[in-house]
């Protein structure tokens, strides 16, 4: 975690790897709704630094975790050996996306079949014994028990409850939307005023047509085909301290006709439209999820 960003704190709860659904003394988090743990496929460690590794894909990241956990299980739990094992971790990591950010060597996979990701030096991860290893981390334990993203105070609750939902069965894309909330409002604004109403997690039952039209509207964020293509990346840098801005949608101002229609959706997406006639098809592409998203509900009679 990063402790020169504003955050929202609790006492302590800390945790990534117990129970799925809500921090381990019970506290309410910010919100309501716990985000850091879904259940037991689904976690978050996007604020561990857990996708800022280069060419990052579910693939890599997911064979990178499985080694590193794997490794870590023959790591004398002693101060010297965790430390050595961490800087061996990052010296072999290459050049991160957003090199002032961290990446934290001890971001592992947990879960009784390795099944999401986690703290290997959580007090409860294999091999600890109960003694909490956090403190040899980069910003200390105190910050890894003690942070919370904006996205907890910037997502309303009906926006976390579908996104839980929504991606229940895939760590990898829930971590990289739930952090990018303004990418999410901007999602659900649309939804809103496409819809002409307000938008609740009923609406779209997991497994309902509207649920599956939902979810491909978000996972727009992976497959974007006009995404810049000077830097941009699925990695959203959360922290709200200005250090990496994203782009204006149109490099020459003077050729921007804004204010248009999806503006803060394209923005999210990190869009560059050489011209006008390409951010055309942007819209035209944006509209068509969102009539989907509409048929689907007006087909199971919720319009
Ligand atoms: S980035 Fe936010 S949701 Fe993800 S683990 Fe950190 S605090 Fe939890
Ligand atoms: S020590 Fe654990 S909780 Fe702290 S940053 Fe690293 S992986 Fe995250």
């Amino acid at each position: 975690m990063n402790p020169l960003i504003p955050t929202i704190r609790r006492k302590d709860p800390s945790d990534r790897l117990t129970d799925p659904s809500r921090p381990e003394n019970g506290e309410i988090p910010p919100g309501v709704i716990y985000l850091c743990q879904v259940n037991e496929n689904v976690s978050c460690g996007a604020c561990c630094g857990l996708y800022n590794i280069p060419d990052l894909s579910k693939d890599r990241l997911l064979q990178l975790l499985q080694e590193r956990t794997a490794a870590f299980r023959t790591v004398p739990r002693e101060i010297e050996a965790i430390i050595a094992f961490g800087e061996k971790i990052l010296a072999d990591l290459g050049e991160k996306p957003f090199p002032e950010f961290h990446h934290c060597p001890f971001v592992g996979l947990i879960g009784a079949d390795l099944s999401r990701p986690g703290c290997l030096l959580h007090p409860l991860g294999i091999g600890n014994r109960g003694v909490d290893f956090r403190g040899l981390s980069e910003y200390g334990g105190m910050a890894c028990r003690s942070f919370f993203c904006p996205t907890y105070r910037n997502l309303d609750a009906e926006e976390k409850r579908i996104l839980t939902e929504l991606f229940a069965l895939d760590w990898y894309a829930y971590g990289l939307l739930i952090t990018d909330h303004g990418l999410v409002t901007a999602s659900f604004e649309a939804v809103r005023e496409h819809l002409g109403r307000p938008f609740r997690a009923e609406m779209v039952k997991c497994g309902s047509a509207a649920a599956e039209a939902l979810r491909k509207f978000l996972l727009l964020k992976f497959h974007w085909p006009f995404q810049r293509t000077d830097g941009a990346n699925p990695v959203n840098y959360f922290f709200e301290d200005g250090l990496y801005d994203r782009k204006p949608l149109f490099s020459d101002s003077s050729s921007s006709p804004g204010p248009w229609k999806y503006e803060r959706i394209l923005f999210e997406l990190e869009s560059a439209f050489p011209a006008a006639d390409s951010l055309c098809r942007a819209q035209e592409m944006i509209t068509a999820h969102l009539e989907e998203i509409e048929a689907a509900l007006k087909k199971r009679c919720i319009l």
